[in-house]
Formats: structure tokens, C-alpha cells, sequence
């Protein structure tokens, strides 16, 4: 025989219930359906008692909701006829005792623990008459006449050898089809008063009865496919696992996964009971099998589970070094209270013991403890009980982790790239749970990058805030759109756009948003502008605020604007542990000190700070140079020519297309800045070189470069309107200098070069020996001499310009942190 047990869930609503008269009736043997209340009334049952005993009018209102949902599926479910009326009469006679409690605890503004206790037991008392009824030909079954609880340090606990016979004598005389009873609910073996086994108790009673009658199995139908590897409506990406130990199971139960009550696994365990999780909304699932030996598992850890609303006392003092027995004090005072402790860890100094405690049980034990401890405080010997709440505990569990090195160093290494520090941590010898206590408000987020770095994630996941939807940051998300199911597909990575901002607006979705949605359906062309503009209102300080709030695991801040208030914010997200993609120069070629700190910051977070698209759009210099450095070369000299506006201007200029024409056609076609004078003016060139010098290990200012301008002076000291206004009085004069270039068979090129401590950029002329005289269009080259390429510098060339090439590099950048 089996025993069924179904949760509040599964007979919340009409479709469910009426899934769960189909799961029963399709069974071929006896089976014991042990079923909670309907979802969600335990909760409705303790609000409205806490309203009657405030005195609260409002209780009766709140009452008739209880009364008026078990009428209503009662109607919804059962046929109109007699079975349906005698139905009603026995559950209106219920709502009815219900109804003169909460009338008694109203007028008495009483509330004790055994009329909370009474009044709860209604909700499953109504709801296995319901299923009862509908499941045709069951039998109803009285659960407080069996499941007998006693008192034991203040608590209820199940008696278990009574219950154990009463449960067989029951259901003694043999079972036929199916036997309905409530779950959760008990009564006290000496006073028979009713009580019951703790919220979600009623997979308990499910294992109890199975336990008793020897069951072939214990099904326990809930909500989701099945042990997860981690709660689901936290992770999106956890997933079912088809197999755990009942020690793995009991583990992660332990620690608030909370598909099964952790006291469910013991009784069916002892018996080697196999438990099997399923669906009611999705039968046809395989679900988790929970038994004593699974199949092998290559995965270190099978799940993750976790409970906010914890504390941690510290019990310290300088007695304690050694002495025997202050453990045993500790634990014994703590039992004799009933508070019970989750979670010890103890430094091997022996000064100092943390006892992990629920937060609701934080101030009683710290009373009793400062009471036990009460001569040694006074001595001087111990300290007070120190106490810090609204911590979460975590708890990463599997038998795997036996024996294998570095779980421990991946977890913490993981914590610490994510910015949490973790407060205490314990790891039994059994080497089957790891567990540790971070705040609170970091729990989402420790919870996701665990997940993610254990691989328990069908993918990794690249968390994406996308500032400006210019030509860079627009070809940057197009590409990503273009990307997205490819990188899944075939390097399992999962980039998730969580946020996109430009000056004015913004937008925000942890799951990621729906780049489809920036899609013009009639052009299908990509909108991100436009459709940008419906986006909320947002400026500088919200998007700072939003992006560091979200606290999103693994999370980049990529920045395609020009904006030096955007560069502003890096500070405080690498702060945060959000790494930084740059394409806007602004911040790599600010002051050296901020500079540095930055990348300081970023080394000392586990974060990055990358900004290869600076110099020379998407060709890998940046990132050639930190190969050279790191492997113990030394650049000597940087020649470059890094303006693909200037290349393609003096590429441009003709006889036919004078010097002004050249700076619009730049403008026109993106490769230069959106305010040209800061490629003319060298401005743009003497950045990059900045950044490139700074790259190779050297200490340099923007003003330390020698700027030798080619344009006069006066031309960048108006307005830009000015400045298009007056560029044509130039021409003349280019294109006389032009026509005796064009005699001695020469070219232009605008350089940048550093050596020996100097940094310049001017215009020159080169004949075509130089490898600087073929370069087409934008493009751009840099020219490396270090000690290792000395006869022979290295060279790199390419599209130094463009939306698509940077967006490119961007992308590239990206995509070295999945
Ligand atoms: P029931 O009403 O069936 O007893 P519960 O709400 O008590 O259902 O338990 C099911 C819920 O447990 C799921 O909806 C899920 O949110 C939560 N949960 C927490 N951790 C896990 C996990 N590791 N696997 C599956 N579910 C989990
Ligand atoms: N109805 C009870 C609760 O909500 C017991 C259960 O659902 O298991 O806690
Ligand atoms: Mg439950």
C-alpha cells in the first residue's frame, strides 16, 4: 500500500483538488491520502485569531472569507444532491465551533496557545471531509484519534510508540481503495486536548502513517516537479533532481527546503521507505526519489537551501579557554527552554562559541543564557550574550562533497567575488552540508552565484546593465539579441539584459527584459532609442541607486556613453562587486590616482574594470599589452595612429572633398566623437595614448603629453555651432599643403607616440616605407617595440571606428567575464 499526501496547494483550488480526485481514483491499490488544509487558510485561520484577540471587529469579515471558500468549492466540486448537502451540514458544524471560539477569544481578548491550536485543526478537519467526499467511496478518518503528541520542554512532540499502535489498530482490519485524513493535526495523549505537529506538519503525519503500516511508498504531491536544487521561486534556473539520500534530503530540509518538513524523513527512513515527490499540477513528471543509495552523481553538491530570519549569539569570555563543560551548559540551558539551535561554530581558540537561533527565539535565549552564565559574567570571567539578527543561513549539501578538495575554497571564493562576507561558518565532519550565516539582504544574491559557480545552473548567467543606446550601446544590444540563443545553446551562457538607461530613461528587469520587445514589429528592425523613450523617468542618481539595489549576482555595468557622470558611478559599482565594461574613455584617461584606484578596487573586489574598446575600437590592444606586461616584457616605445576620424579625414581630403567636407563626412558617418573638435584637437588621440602607456606600466597625465595642434587654436574655443560655421575658411590652405604632400608622394598620418618617459601627438608625413603610409580609411595601427620585439616591433592594424566594431570589442569584453 502506498500513502498519498497532498498540500495546501493541491487542494487550494477547484482545478487542483479536482487533479487530486484523479491521481487517487487512478490508483490500482490501497492507499492513505493525507491531506493539509486548503492552501493558504492555516495562515487566514492564526490571522483572524490574532484580530479577534485585538479586539478587531474585523475578524468576523475575515472569518466569513474562511466560511464563504470551503462553501464555494464545495459547490464547485461536489454535484448538487445529498452527498453535497450532507456535506455542507457536517462542515457548516464546524464553521460553526469555529465561529464561537473566535466569538470567545474576541470578547475574553484571550488567546492561548491551546485555542490557537484548537482553531487551527479546522482547516484540515474541513478539508479531508471535502476530499473525502469527492474521492467516491473513501473512507474519513479522524487523525486526532491516532497522532498523539505529549509535552516535552514546552513542546508538543509526537509519542511515538502509542502513536505508532493506535495508527495500525486503525487501519487494521485491511484497507480497501482509499482512506482519507487530515494531516497536521494531533492531540495531547494525556488531556486529549487538540494540538498538532508545526506548520507544514502534515507531511509528517503522511510519514508517520507509512512508517506504521510499512508503506510501499510515501508520495508527497505538492506544487513543483520535485526536489529542486534550489527553491525555485528564488532561483529560476534550479532544477528537479531525480535522486537524493534521505541524509541529503533530511540536510536540505533541515535548512528550509521547504518541500518536506524536515521531521518527515526520519520515521519512513528507519523503515528504508522510499519517498517519492510529484507534481499534482504536472503528474506525468518523474518527480525526486528519496531513498538510502542513489545512483552515482558526478555533481559535488546536489542542492542549496536556506532560512532567512536567523541570529547568531555569541557566547565568548576568557574562562572559557578549556574548560570543560561551558558546551554542555550552553546546549543544556538552551534545551530545557526548547529553543533549538541550528547551527554551532566554535574557533579552536575555545574564546568564543556561535550558536545559530532563529531570530523569534533570539531574545529568550539570550535571557537564558546570560542567566545560566550569570556568576562567570559577573566575575568578569564571560561577556554578555551578543546577539546579531536578520541574518540568513545558507546551506550547500550533498554526499559528493566527501573527500573532494575545494569545495569549501570554491564556495567561499564565490561569496567573495559577489562582495558577501560571510559571519560564521560550520561544516560537520560528515562533510555532506556546508553551512554559514551572511546579512540577510545579501541571501538572493548568494543564492544565485552559488548556484551558478557549482554549475547546478543549466547556465551561467551574465547579468547586463546597458547604459546609453547611441550607435554603440544600439549595435551592442542588437548583437546580444543576435547572440543570446547561440551562446546558450552552445556555451551554455546566458546573458540576461537586467537593465537599460540612457540620459532620461530606464529600464529594469531582474529576469532580464525582452530585447524582442525594442523590435519595430512592422521593420524588424531594432528601436532601442525609441522605444527607450516610454521607459520611466530616470537620471544619474537613480540609475546608480537601482543598479547597485537590484544586488544582482554577477552583474556588469557596461557603459556606452560619453558621459563623465556615468564614468562618475564606476567607483561605487566596482564598490559593489558589479564589474565594469567601458567603452567611454573618460575614466581610463581621467587623473592616474583615480585610475588606479579604480583598477585597485576592481582587483580587490574579484571584479573587472575593462575598457579594451578605448583604444583602437574592437582590435585586442589593450589586451596584448597586459599580455606582453604580465609575462615579463617590456615596452619600450608606442607609436600609433589611434584616430580613425583623423585616418579617415586625411585619408578623405582630395582635390575634390576639401578639409571641412572631410570633419562632416566623419561626423555623418559615426566615426568620430559627437562633438568633432575632440578628435581634431588631438583631445581623443592623447586619451588613448594615455590609456595605452598607463597599460604598459607607466605613470602619465593627459597634460604630460605634448599636444602639437594641426588646426589654430581659436577654432576650439567657441561654440560647436561656431566651429561648423568657420571650418571652411580652412580649406584653402589644406588644400594647398594637400597638392605638395601629393607632389612628394606622401601621406598624412596624426601619431601618437611614448618613449623614454615622453608622450606627443602631431601630424607627420610618411613616404611609403614607412608601415605607417597604407592605412585605409578609419583604420588603425599601433607599432609596439619591447624588449622581446625589438628588431621587429609588433603591429596591429585593423577597423580602428564604428558603432559595429566597437559594439564588437564591447561584446568581447563582456563576454571574458562569463
Ligand atoms: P505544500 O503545500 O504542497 O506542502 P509547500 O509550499 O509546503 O507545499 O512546499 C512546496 C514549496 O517549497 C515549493 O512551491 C517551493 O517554493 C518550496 N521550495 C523550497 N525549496 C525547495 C526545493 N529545494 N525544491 C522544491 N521546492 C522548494
Ligand atoms: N496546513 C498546515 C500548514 O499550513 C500543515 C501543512 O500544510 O502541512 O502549516
Ligand atoms: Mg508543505
Amino acid at each position: 500500500m502506498k500513502v498519498l499526501k497532498f498540500g495546501g496547494t493541491s487542494v487550494g483550488s477547484v482545478e487542483s483538488i479536482l487533479s487530486v480526485k484523479k491521481i487517487v481514483e487512478a490508483q490500482t491499490e490501497p492507499v492513505i491520502v493525507v491531506v493539509s488544509a486548503l492552501g493558504g487558510i492555516t495562515d487566514k485561520l492564526i490571522r483572524t485569531s490574532q484580530l479577534a484577540v485585538e479586539g478587531d471587529a474585523a475578524y468576523q469579515q475575515s472569518f466569513r472569507e474562511i466560511a464563504e471558500r470551503h462553501e464555494d468549492m464545495i459547490n464547485a466540486i461536489i454535484p448538487d444532491g445529498e452527498r453535497r448537502e450532507t456535506l455542507l451540514v457536517t462542515v457548516r458544524a464546524l464553521l460553526e465551533e469555529l465561529r464561537s471560539i473566535y466569538h470567545g477569544v474576541f470578547l475574553i481578548r484571550d488567546l492561548s496557545p491551546k485555542t490557537q491550536a484548537a482553531i487551527v485543526s479546522y482547516g484540515e478537519r474541513m478539508s479531508s471531509r471535502i476530499v473525502s467526499c469527492l474521492i467516491q467511496g473513501s473512507a474519513w478518518f479522524d487523525s486526532r484519534e491516532f497522532i498523539k503528541t505529549h509535552r516535552q520542554n514546552g513542546k508538543n512532540v509526537l509519542a511515538t510508540e502509542l502513536t505508532n499502535e493506535l495508527v495500525r489498530e486503525t487501519f487494521m482490519g485491511g484497507l480497501k481503495g482509499a482512506s482519507v485524513v487530515g494531516g497536521f493535526i494531533s492531540t495531547d495523549k494525556d488531556t486529549g486536548e487538540v494540538t498538532n505537529l508545526g506548520r507544514g506538519g502534515s507531511d509528517y503525519t503522511a510519514s508517520i502513517i507509512a512508517a506504521a503500516l510499512d508503506a510501499d511508498v510515501l508520495e508527497i504531491w505538492t506544487d513543483v516537479d520535485g526536489f529542486m536544487t534550489a527553491d525555485p521561486k528564488v532561483i529560476h534556473t534550479a532544477y528537479t533532481i531525480p535522486e537524493l539520500t534521505y541524509i541529503e534530503a533530511m540536510e536540505l530540509c533541515n535548512f528550509g527546503a521547504k518541500v518536506v518538513y524536515p521531521p518527515t524523513i526520519y520515521p519512513v527512513c528507519v523503515k528504508n521507505i522510499p519517498i517519492l515527490i510529484k507534481n499534482t499540477f504536472n503528474p506525468e513528471a518523474p518527480g525526486t526519489i528519496i531513498k538510502s543509495e542513489v545512483k552515482d552523481d558526478v555533481r559535488s553538491i546536489k542542492g542549496i537551501s536556506s532560512i532567512k530570519g536567523t541570529s547568531l549569539i555569541t557566547v565568548s569570555g576568557l574562562s572559557m579557554v578549556g574548560v570543560i563543560g561551558v558546551n554542555r551548559r550552553i546546549f543544556s540551558c538552551l534545551a530545557d527552554n526548547g529553543i533549538s539551535v541550528f547551527m554551532v561554530s566554535q574557533a579552536s581558540s575555545e574564546n568564543s562559541t556561535s550558536i545559530g537561533v532563529r531570530d523569534v527565539e533570539v531574545e529568550e535565549a539570550c535571557r537564558v543564557l546570560n542567566e545560566e552564565f550569570e556568576k562567570e559574567i559577573e566575575d568578569g570571567k564571560m561577556f554578555r550574550m551578543q546577539a546579531e539578527s536578520g541574518l540568513a543561513t545558507v546551506a550547500i549539501v550533498g554526499e559528493n562533497m566527501k573527500h573532494t578538495p575545494g569545495i569549501a575554497g570554491k564556495l567561499f571564493g564565490t561569496l567573495g567575488r559577489s562582495g558577501i562576507s560571510v559571519i560564521a561558518c560550520a561544516q560537520g565532519a560528515s562533510e555532506t552540508n556546508i553551512s554559514f550565516v551572511i546579512n540577510q539582504k545579501f541571501l538572493r544574491k548568494a543564492l544565485n552565484s552559488i548556484h551558478d559557480s557549482f554549475f547546478l545552473s543549466e547556465y551561467q548567467e551574465v547579468n547586463l546593465f546597458v547604459c546609453g543606446v547611441g550607435t554603440v550601446g544600439g549595435s551592442l544590444l542588437e548583437q546580444i539579441y543576435q547572440q543570446q540563443e547561440k551562446l546558450m545553446r552552445e556555451l551554455r551562457v546566458k546573458l540576461n539584459v537586467v537593465g537599460i538607461a540612457t540620459g532620461h530613461n530606464a529600464t529594469f528587469r531582474r529576469e532580464g527584459l525582452e530585447l524582442r520587445s525594442f523590435i519595430n514589429e512592422q521593420t524588424g528592425k531594432a528601436e532601442f532609442r525609441k522605444r527607450m523613450k516610454e521607459a520611466p523617468a530616470s537620471d544619474i542618481h537613480r540609475l546608480r541607486d537601482e543598479v547597485i539595489q537590484m544586488n544582482i549576482f554577477n552583474s556588469v555595468f557596461v557603459d556606452c556613453t560619453a558621459s563623465s557622470e556615468v564614468a562618475g558611478l564606476y567607483r561605487d559599482f566596482l564598490d559593489h562587486n558589479i564589474n565594469v565594461v567601458a567603452a567611454n574613455k573618460i575614466a581610463a584617461s581621467s587623473d592616474y590616482t583615480n585610475y588606479r584606484e579604480l583598477k585597485q578596487i576592481a582587483q580587490k573586489r574579484g571584479v573587472k574594470f575593462l575598457f579594451e574598446t578605448n583604444v583602437g575600437a574592437g582590435l585586442p590592444i589593450i589586451r596584448t599589452i597586459n599580455d606582453l606586461v604580465n609575462s615579463g616584457d617590456k615596452i619600450l616605445k608606442i607609436e600609433a595612429v589611434l584616430s580613425g576620424t583623423l585616418n579617415f579625414i586625411f585619408n578623405t581630403i582630395s582635390k575634390d572633398i576639401p578639409f571641412s567636407e572631410t570633419v562632416r563626412m566623419a561626423k555623418d558617418e559615426g566615426y568620430s566623437e559627437p562633438d568633432p573638435r575632440i578628435d581634431l584637437s588631438g583631445k581623443d588621440v592623447i586619451r588613448k595614448l594615455v590609456i595605452l602607456t598607463r597599460e604598459a606600466g607607466y605613470e602619465i597625465e593627459q597634460k604630460d603629453v605634448e599636444a602639437n595642434l594641426f588646426i589654430p587654436q581659436s577654432f576650439f574655443d567657441g561654440s560647436l555651432e561656431d566651429f561648423w560655421a568657420n571650418l571652411p575658411s580652412l580649406d584653402a590652405e589644406w588644400e594647398r599643403r594637400r597638392e605638395e604632400l601629393e607632389r612628394n608622394h606622401r601621406v598624412w598620418r596624426f601619431v601618437a607616440k611614448y618613449e623614454n618617459g615622453r608622450g606627443s601627438v602631431s601630424l607627420q608625413e610618411f613616404d611609403q616605407d614607412h608601415s605607417f603610409y597604407v592605412l585605409e580609411g578609419s583604420n588603425n595601427i599601433v607599432l609596439l617595440t619591447t624588449e622581446r620585439y625589438n628588431e621587429y616591433p609588433m603591429l596591429i592594424q585593423g577597423y580602428g571606428a564604428g558603432a559595429s566594431v566597437t559594439a564588437a570589442g564591447v561584446f568581447a569584453d563582456i563576454m571574458s567575464l562569463a
